[in-house]
């Protein structure tokens, strides 16, 4: 399948990026225009376009997503404060990027709701 997001090109090295963590199946990096002072997307490198595309078949791989924000927020030294994860899901939640991801943040005390 054909990725021509900006995500599937920064997985080909076709675009640079700012790389906090990669691994077979995931490649995270740091957000362009960071909403907090640690703000990593994390990609799936297979190609999901958005969260309601992802079938029974990708439930490891939407674990292991998680478990990679772990990994990724212990790395970085916000884990024992805490921090947030955030899969915005089509034009209402806010997605631009139809590469499916999850945005980690943290680094200052996060407010609720989100706006
Ligand atoms: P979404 O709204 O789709 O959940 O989030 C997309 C995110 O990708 C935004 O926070 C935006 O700043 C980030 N982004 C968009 N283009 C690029 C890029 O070329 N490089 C990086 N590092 N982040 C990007």
């Amino acid at each position: 399948m054909s990725d021509d997001t900006i995500f599937g090109k920064i997985i080909r090295g076709e675009v640079p990026c700012d790389k906090v963590y990669e691994d077979e199946d995931y490649l995270a990096f740091k957000d362009i225009n960071p909403a907090a002072p640690v703000h990593i997307l994390i990609i799936p490198k297979k190609p999901i376009p958005m969260l309601t595309d992802a079938t029974a078949e990708d439930t490891a791989l939407l674990g292991g997503l998680l478990l990679t924000a772990n990994r990724i927020a212990a790395k970085l030294g916000i884990a024992e404060n805490g921090f947030r994860c955030v899969v915005n899901c089509g034009p209402g939640g806010g997605q631009l990027v139809y590469h499916l991801h999850m945005h980690l943040l943290g680094g200052r005390d996060l407010s609720w709701p989100p706006g």
